[in-house]
């Protein structure tokens, strides 16, 4: 590696055919296709074919995979805040249009709504629950409020969406509002000055956050087909275990004001309620509880139930080694017309990566492995396409997947963000030195010097919130990646109409060079994955990752004050460590010695290993959840637990003979994981 310590970065020659093949106004033209149109699940076949086309054009053999699965569109809405002595304010719920975004205006722009949300009526006092996870009701009941028959007010940030309605629900209550806050915007907010988008990087402060409220960590995909896909005649599942029975609606903060407003002095005082991220930076809002305002909202959601199509697209390399296939996803449809980094920024890098290797191909150059490109269909509405086509291919991919890679949101900011399971750590981090990548303004540093210099270069843990979440869960290995935005940068509007080209390219990513970087940063790590002889997988690299979840797991047990026999856990760790040790001496063995069929071996083991670490059972209360080393936390749907079963049989249940379980079967699975490596 020592060449990749210079600057510019040494490349060999398909390396540089490749990155060379990258072209940032290109990638501003894919960008510019894809965030002009209705892209909405099972809307957007047109896109889909588009996509087809283009993958084609650069060799893949390209196809749509057809599901039929249950989504629901809107149709109308409404909202009515009523104040105690009769008077009333109607909230807006639409985003302003602004003659600088066109996109913003287009006449098929998609109501501010929640996918998945409960069509009905709730009218009622309402209440101020803060993030909406389930620490925040148990504070809320400590104060004394009363929550059933009452209407949840709740603000964006923290958990997934879908929780915060569950959590809501399970307390009693009838509907549920979520409101955006400028207080998660850090530096960049109209109070500090900063002129909002359109004129400046600020938030727009009618930006509305529309989104799936699913229940997440209870399992994605078609919410009617737990377990099996989704095909025109499949049999259908009661889906009420993953979808709220409570309307919702997503509101801005301006829409918001009034509302909180009217809580003011009732209930307990925000600062007294004293949680974590329970005050927010609306004016003139103390976010007080509420119980006793007097005030009542009253809600109206009516949405459109649908068994409709919905389409991935499919687009294929064949490898000389069929059994190993390496897959890379984007998914393509969004809530808005734009979508420019949600999901469009990774959809446009996914073109320009098919043609960067159209290009290494007209060169005679073959995969040794087999490449598959997918561009998912309603992956907003709860992991849909990805999760359908998982549980339509399993036997082939728990067979010959390698690894998978995600790209969902692959600008939305400057800074490299990258979360992988740790067989990965190490190739994803190596080859950031191989990336020039712009940041603000200078072009003098690699991805890697600042991925380290600026954000301390530390590879997240994967829980979930995009399409990697089934992949993992069978065992597979993963990577996200994405460059997002720190506290100085402009706000970029998720899941909003000012998530538009527009914004892209006058705040987001001026000339497309951050995207540029990421797709060269993705298709090297795609190419190192399809063609080194010996798979840069590190199996070994688990062993360390392992032993610091672990120290996490005794400190939940510390904080519960309980025990637990924890011996079999701490000597699978030890098995799985001498069995990657073994391994990595065998495999340098195959490559110092050139044996193909040892190295064959070798490489099939560190595909397969991970595959130990799930179990068909899976979590407790959550069957599809079936990673026992990793997955998102019960009560915060993005946010990743190690050690689930164990440590969440904890935390949640207080159940310790539950856990002690767990540390058999998590302990059994670690085993299973070092069986397949051992030599
Ligand atoms: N990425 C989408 C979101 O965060 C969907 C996540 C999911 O349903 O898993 O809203
Ligand atoms: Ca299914
Ligand atoms: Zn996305
Ligand atoms: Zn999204």
């Amino acid at each position: 590696q020592d060449a990749n310590a210079t600057f510019p970065p040494v490349l060999d020659a398909n390396e540089q055919i490749l990155l060379d093949s990258f072209d940032n106004t290109s990638i501003s033209t894919w960008s510019y296709y894809y965030t002009h149109g209705d892209h909405i699940a099972g809307r957007n076949r047109t896109m889909a074919q588009w996509t087809a086309d283009r993958w084609a054009e650069y060799g893949f053999s390209s196809r749509l995979d057809e599901y039929y699965v249950y989504l629901n569109y809107p149709v109308s809405h409404s909202l009515l805040l009523t104040y105690p002595n009769g008077s009333t304010f109607t909230p807006s719920l639409q985003e302003a249009i602004l003659p600088e975004d066109e996109t913003t205006g287009y006449p098929n722009r998609i109501p501010t709504f929640h996918g998945y949300s409960f069509s009905g009526n709730a009218s009622a006092e309402y209440v101020y629950v803060g993030r909406g996870q389930q620490v925040d009701f148990n504070r809320l009941k400590a104060l004394g409020v009363q929550l059933e028959g009452k209407i949840a007010l709740a603000k964006y940030g923290g958990p997934f969406r879908g929780l915060k309605v569950k959590n809501a629900q399970e307390h009693g209550m009838i509907g549920a509002v979520i409101f955006s806050d400028p207080s998660d915007d850090g530096n960049i907010t109209e109070a500090k000055g900063v002129v909002a988008y359109p004129n400046g990087p600020a938030r727009n402060p009618t930006t509305v956050q529309r989104g799936s409220v699913q229940f997440l960590s209870i399992y994605p995909g078609d919410p009617t087909t737990p377990g099996y896909t989704s095909k025109e005649d499949s049999p259908r599942a009661d889906k009420s275990n993953s979808v709220p029975h409570i309307p919702s609606l997503p509101i801005s903060w301006v829409d918001a004001q009034p509302i909180l407003e009217a809580l003011n002095g009732f209930g307990t005082v925000g600062v007294e309620v004293n949680r974590t991220g329970w005050v927010g930076a609306i004016p003139g809002v103390n976010y007080s509880t509420g119980d006793g305002s007097g005030a009542t909202l009253s809600l109206s959601n009516v949405m459109e139930d649908d068994i409709t199509p919905i389409w991935d697209v499919i687009g294929i390399i064949n490898g000389t080694n069929q059994d190993e296939v390496v897959l890379v996803g984007n998914h393509r449809d969004a809530w808005i017309v734009g979508g420019a980094a949600d999901p469009n920024s990774g959809s446009a890098v996914l073109i320009e990566l098919a043609k960067a290797f159209g290009k290494l191909s007209e060169t005679g150059w073959k995969p040794t492995r087999t490449i598959v490109l997918c561009s998912w269909d309603a992956e907003e509405y709860g992991l849909v396409g990805s999760t359908e086509w998982v549980e339509e291919y399993i036997p082939w991919l728990k067979t010959a997947a390698v690894t998978y890679f995600n790209i969902d949101v692959a600008v939305s900011g400057p800074i490299p963000d990258i979360a992988a399971t740790p067989d990965l750590h190490a190739i994803s981090s190596s080859l950031m030195k191989k990336i020039v990548w712009p940041y603000r303004g200078t072009t003098n540093r690699t991805m890697y010097d600042v991925w380290t210099e600026e954000v301390g270069g530390e590879i997240g843990v994967l829980g979930s919130g995009s399409d990697y979440t089934s992949f993992l869960h069978r065992g597979i290995a993963s990577i996200d990646m994405g460059a997002g935005g720190g506290p100085t940068d402009p706000i970029y509007h998720y899941h909003s109409n000012y998530d538009s080209y527009h914004w892209m390219a006058t705040f987001g990513d001026p000339g497309f060079h951050t995207h540029k970087a990421i797709g060269q940063y993705l298709t090297l790590l795609l190419y190192h994955m399809v063609s080194d002889a010996s798979l840069p997988l590190e199996p070994a690299d688990y062993t360390s990752e392992l032993k610091t979840y672990l120290a996490e797991l005794n400190e939940t047990i510390a904080t519960a004050n309980g025990t637990l026999e924890l011996s079999e856990l701490t000597s699978a760790i030890d098995v799985f460590k001498t069995s990657a040790e073994e391994f990595n001496t065998l495999r340098a063995l195959a490559i110092d010695t050139n044996d193909t069929e040892l190295l064959a071996v070798t490489n099939h083991k560190a595909r397969d290993f991970s595959r130990g670490f799930t179990s068909q059972g899976g979590l407790p209360g959550r069957e599809f959840f079936q990673n026992l080393i990793f997955a998102p936390g019960l009560d915060t749907g993005y946010a990743p637990v190690t050690l689930p079963g164990i440590t969440e049989s904890i935390t949640f249940q207080n159940n310790f003979t539950l856990a002690q379980e767990f540390v058999g079967k998590t302990a059994d699975a670690i085993l299973v994981a070092a069986a397949i490596l051992k030599t």
